[in-house]
């Protein structure tokens, strides 16, 4: 092996220099490993230049950046078209191999797809790995190789093939003396020059502290208590590893791991389902006739149906990023079945705004709460907006924080009466998928 070739660790959602598979296993390569991170032009072009998950991003990148260029080193970052920075690359560097983790997506698989094609017509080995989940693809199937499309089944299966071994990290590092190898790259973009702003809205820490984790049935149903881990942003861009989340928690609470597993579920549903990300997982259901009025959508985004449980997780997602899932259920039901718009409009707005934002969870929460997915809630299952207030908010300090003007004449008269909306809703679906 030639002292000039070089490996590369390229970065996607895995943003964390320890315990990181495909980081570790470049950093055992034997070459000098580059660490990599692309800005997709393709996917910062269709956000907002304030989009705040850009912000983290940048932010997270730099602290990588600064670790790295405190032991001589430093984070390789382009920006542009992935498939022509990776033509750019290999001109540039004498390359041996590349590692990566792997990503589930369509548009995930279709990019590596090409980048994997380009490389190795060039010699130039393409090595994906498993990371961001704890099962991938079909390594929980039913008996006869089947995906499952229900959760329970699943993480059944799920728990009977786990092994507590396969949380070992990928001491990435305990190579710190490998990072001699990485090469000297050039300053990283600032924000500006990627064309966005910095954004007032930030991730919030994660709680893995045992407390919380052995509380978490007891206080997870309540927005207006701070019971949840705030995990998924981190899940998401990978600031922690999904091996020690479930390390930290799983012999704590079991209510707690099987969480993570729907995570993992969703995951397995879009990777099996691709279809799911513009129709429904159950056909006929895209036969509902939305009614799709844009006033009314809009008072939803903006938190003014006059509704105040729905109105406050509107409001609690445009200022913050962040909404507890008792209350996603509860507008996502709303949006679908009290208004009948169509779950798309819903799903794409929440992908805009939420931090924690990933297609998979994302579409598969989307298609239960409208019935129209998997495992999904029965279409006659219609969420009531005000009782869920008398259950999960009793004293109204999650409703007071976000709509603090909901008792007075200020605040909005119902958008549309519950009892009508409920059995409308019933007999459009009724009607439409018989
Ligand atoms: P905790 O309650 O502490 O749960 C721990 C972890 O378990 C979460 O971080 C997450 O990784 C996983 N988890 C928990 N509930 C779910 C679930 N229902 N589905 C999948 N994984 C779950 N989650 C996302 O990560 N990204 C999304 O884009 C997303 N969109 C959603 C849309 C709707 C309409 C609904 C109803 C739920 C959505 N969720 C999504 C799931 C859930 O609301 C969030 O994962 C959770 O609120 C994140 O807060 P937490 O980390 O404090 O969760």
């Amino acid at each position: 092996m030639s002292d000039t070739s070089i490996s590369i660790h390229w970065f996607r959602r895995d943003l964390r220099l320890n315990d990181n598979h495909g980081l570790f296993k470049a950093l055992c390569s034997g070459h000098k490993v580059i660490p990599l991170f692309i800005f997709d032009a393709d996917i910062l072009g269709e956000l907002e230049r304030g989009d705040a998950r850009v912000s983290f991003l940048h932010d997270t990148l730099s602290e990588m950046d600064a670790h790295l260029k405190s032991i001589g080193s430093g984070l390789l970052i382009l920006h542009g078209n992935p498939l022509d920075v990776w033509k750019k690359i290999i001109s540039t560097y004498p390359l041996a191999e590349v590692h990566t983790n792997s990503d589930y997506e369509p548009y995930a698989l279709k990019r590596d797809a090409e980048v994997r094609t380009l490389l190795q017509g060039k010699g130039i080995a393409f090595n994906s790995h498993k990371d961001q989940v704890i099962f991938e693809k079909s390594e929980v199937t039913k008996d006869d190789g089947l995906p499952y499309t229900v959760y329970t089944p699943y993480s059944k299966k799920w728990f009977s093939q786990f092994d507590a071994a396969m949380l070992e990290p990928y001491a990435s590092e305990e190579l710190e003396h490998h990072y001699h190898r990485f090469s000297k790259v050039p300053q990283m973009p600032s924000l500006a020059d990627l064309g966005f702003n910095e954004s007032a809205l930030k991730v919030k820490p994660y709680h893995l502290e045992k407390e919380r984790i052995a509380a978490y049935e007891k206080n997870r149903n309540f927005p207006a208590q701070n019971g949840t881990s705030c995990l998924s942003p981190h899940l998401r861009f990978g600031t922690i590893s999904v091996r020690e989340a479930f390390k930290r928690t799983h012999k704590v609470n079991h209510t707690f791991a099987k969480e993570l597993v729907w995570r993992e579920f969703f995951m397995q549903i879009l990777f099996h389902y691709p279809h799911v990300v513009s129709q429904s997982f159950r056909e006929k259901y895209d036969r509902v006739p939305w009614r799709n009025d844009e006033r009314e959508f809009q008072a939803w985004c903006e938190g003014r149906t006059g509704y105040p449980m729905v109105d406050a997780g509107m409001r609690e997602l445009n200022e913050t990023g962040y909404m507890h899932n008792r209350v996603r259920m509860v507008v996502a039901s709303f949006l679908c079945k009290h208004l009948l718009i169509d779950w798309r409009w819903g799903e794409a707005y929440f992908a805009k705004k939420l931090f924690d934002y990933e297609l998979s969870s994302n579409n598969g929460n989307w298609q239960w709460a409208a019935g129209t997915g998997c495992d999904a809630a029965p279409y006659f299952r219609v969420f009531n907006p005000t009782s869920q207030i008398e259950k999960f908010d009793q004293y109204k300090q999650y409703i007071r924080q976000w709509v603090p003007e909901f008792e007075s004449e200020r605040y909005p008269e119902p958008i549309v009466e519950h009892k009508m909306a409920r059995e409308r809703a019933i007999s459009t679906y009724k009607e439409a998928i018989s």
